[in-house]
């Protein structure tokens, strides 16, 4: 267990594509771990590999503080409608404004252990998913904001 450093706005990693996870052995598992650490140590509700400074297709979410999902290699392949909200994110601190998501999102994503797995998500849960899958694309939250609180 370990709380990692969470790379800021400006920083070129968080511009940059994360690779495809190929090695599921211990150290996944630690980073893993690590960043659901990290990530509620901060009261965030969502975290991405590029944030710890690391290229992988990986991220955690967890809105409600029981249900985690470690999402690796996670890919979209069905969304739908359409929900707007105010978002924020750990590497952006102090900035926050309203973002359109997909209201509904079916997702392939593996776990540590490489076993592949499929998640039907909704509301605040699919928002999470789609900000944190972004991350993994280099695309911020502040790249969508359609208005921005002062
Ligand atoms: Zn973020």
């Amino acid at each position: 267990m370990a709380i990692r450093e969470i790379v800021k706005l400006g920083d070129e990693v968080l511009r940059t594509k994360a690779k495809e996870v190929t090695k599921f052995d211990e150290s996944l598992g630690v980073l893993i771990d690590d960043m659901f650490d990290t990530m509620f140590k901060a009261d965030g509700v969502g975290l991405a590999a590029p944030q710890v400074g690391i290229l992988r297709r990986i991220c955690v979410v967890c809105v409600d503080g029981v249900t985690k999902y470690e999402l690796v290699n996670p890919e979209i392949l069905k969304f739908g409608g359409i929900q707007r909200g105010a978002e924020g994110c750990l590497s952006c601190p102090g900035r926050s404004g309203i973002v359109a998501r997909p209201k509904k999102m079916t997702v392939k994503a593996q776990d540590r252990t490489g076993e592949s797995k499929l998640y039907k998500v909704d509301g605040f849960t699919a928002v999470a998913f789609s900000h944190e899958i972004d991350h993994l694309d280099g695309v911020l939250f502040v790249d969508k904001i359609e208005r921005e609180d002062e």
